[in-house]
């Protein structure tokens, strides 16, 4: 009987390293049952025998991923990166389907296997490297304040006893509590409704990183960027883990891209400045 008891504490640690280092493990293969051919080990090849990539991406930020309501095209920085990805893929930058990730739900779409790529302005931590892979740095952000001009408020210290707005599985929503844990949080869904909420003045201002709240302030003049950055936020690509092939494959694209001037293009087009060297 004890024995048995010791066997089968055993075992359980067993599956449970197997299911944290995501390698082996009954649970991930019954996972795996569900998932699209494109998640299995060998993605690239997938990917390519598919004849399309899909990439999440996001509708809500602009400048990155933000859907044109006139043309009903998601349109931004990201959007043409993925483009440019499915021309290395295809030689053809249209063989690319846009699948609409939000930063709550990016991770699981990962994690389920409804993408082949997150390109949606996220932040590499370490709690999210437990959860999904990430490729090199492709843009660097820090967190900063969008308010109204002549706000009183002028830096994260000035957030006591105000309300501030962000969006709901950001690392915007997570540092602001550490940063101003006197101020009241309101987390939306979605960019465009924690920026609605400060326009309307339910809130005092609006937090998250600079390049996304750039996008916001030329979309509203009378709203301006103050207190700097006070986080640093480099983005990456996300992959749900156990593909290095395909991470190493967006690496090696990422290096080239830098190197022959495509990026810089891009970065140009959508910031109007060069990339920082
Ligand atoms: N870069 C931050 C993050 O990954 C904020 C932007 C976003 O919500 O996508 O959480």
């Amino acid at each position: 009987m004890k024995l048995k008891k010791m066997m089968a504490a055993v075992l359980a640690g067993v599956l449970t390293l197997g299911l944290l280092s995501g390698c082996g493990g009954g649970g991930e293969k019954k996972a795996e049952e569900n998932k699209p051919a494109a998640t299995e080990a060998k993605m690239l090849e997938n990917i390519k025998q598919r004849g399309k990539l899909i990439a999440g991406v996001k509708y809500d930020v602009p400048l990155f991923g933000m859907l044109n309501t006139q043309t009903n095209q998601v349109e931004g920085f990201e959007i043409d990166l993925m483009r440019e990805l499915a021309k290395k893929l295809f030689n053809d930058p249209e063989k690319v389907e846009f699948v609409k990730v939000e930063s709550k739900t990016r991770i699981p779409m990962l994690q389920n296997g409804r993408v082949d790529i997150v390109a949606g302005t996220m932040t590499i931590t370490e709690e999210r490297k437990k959860q999904i892979d990430f490729s090199d740095v492709y843009f660097n952000a820090g967190q900063s304040l969008l308010v109204k001009k002549g706000s009183p408020i002028k830096s994260v210290t000035d957030l006591k006893g105000k309300k501030v707005t962000t969006v709901q599985g950001s690392t915007s929503a997570k540092n602001i509590r550490a940063k101003a844990p006197e101020a009241q949080v309101l987390e939306f869904p979605t960019y465009p409704e924690a920026f609605l909420a400060l326009q309307n003045d339910r809130a005092d201002a609006m937090t998250t990183d600079n390049s996304i709240l750039i996008g916001f302030t030329q979309k509203d003049p009378n709203t301006e960027l103050v207190g700097g950055l006070f986080t640093s936020e480099p983005y990456g690509l996300g992959f749900s883990k156990g593909h290095e092939e395909w991470v190493k494959f967006i690496n090696d694209w990422l290096q080239e891209i830098k190197t022959n001037g495509t990026y810089a293009e891009l970065y140009k087009k959508w910031f109007k400045e060069e990339p920082p060297k």
